[in-house]
């Protein structure tokens, strides 16, 4: 058992030492460059192949084609013009562990952890994230509204 005498140098010792923890939430938090809180997607990069899914081992991750519609078409050329397919992400953080193993199995590099651990909401529908697909145009439209704003 620790006599209180070392106990009470102990006290002081740490009393003058630099704070082991940090002051979240009042300061913002920095975490590991290899913290895995929030998945984001980049449709660009998808290619649909379904293994991020199949992975999941909480079933919280769905990707969608939105245009299962779309049939190769036949060029003038009588070349078949490849359908560039679009799909788009659902991740349920109800459901989400935050293993990371969708982006382990993304081979395109289409999903990737962020940093981003604050996530807490009153409202559950709020936690379904959806990346729907934009083309290219209305990104570059959309980031530049953004910057005249
Ligand atoms: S981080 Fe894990 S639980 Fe969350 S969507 Fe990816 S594989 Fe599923
Ligand atoms: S593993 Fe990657 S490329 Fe395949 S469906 Fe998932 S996000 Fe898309």
């Amino acid at each position: 058992m620790a006599k209180p005498l070392s106990v009470f140098g102990e006290l002081v010792r740490n009393f003058f030492k630099k704070a082991s923890t940090q002051g979240y939430p009042f300061k913002k938090a920095s975490v590991d460059s290899n913290f895995r809180a929030q998945i984001k997607y980049d449709p660009a990069l998808c290619v649909g192949c379904q293994l991020c899914v199949k992975n999941c081992p909480a079933d919280a991750i769905k990707i969608i084609q939105i245009n299962p519609e779309d049939k190769p078409q036949v060029g003038a050329d009588g070349k078949v013009i490849p359908v560039h397919r679009k799909f788009e992400c659902k991740i349920d953080l109800t459901r989400c562990i935050f293993c990371a193993q969708c982006v382990d199995s993304c081979f395109k590099k289409a999903l990737s952890s962020s940093q981003d651990f604050e996530l807490a909401s009153t409202d559950r529908s709020s936690l379904v994230y959806i990346k729907k697909y934009q083309d290219a145009s209305q990104d570059k439209a959309d980031s530049e509204e953004k910057e005249q704003k």
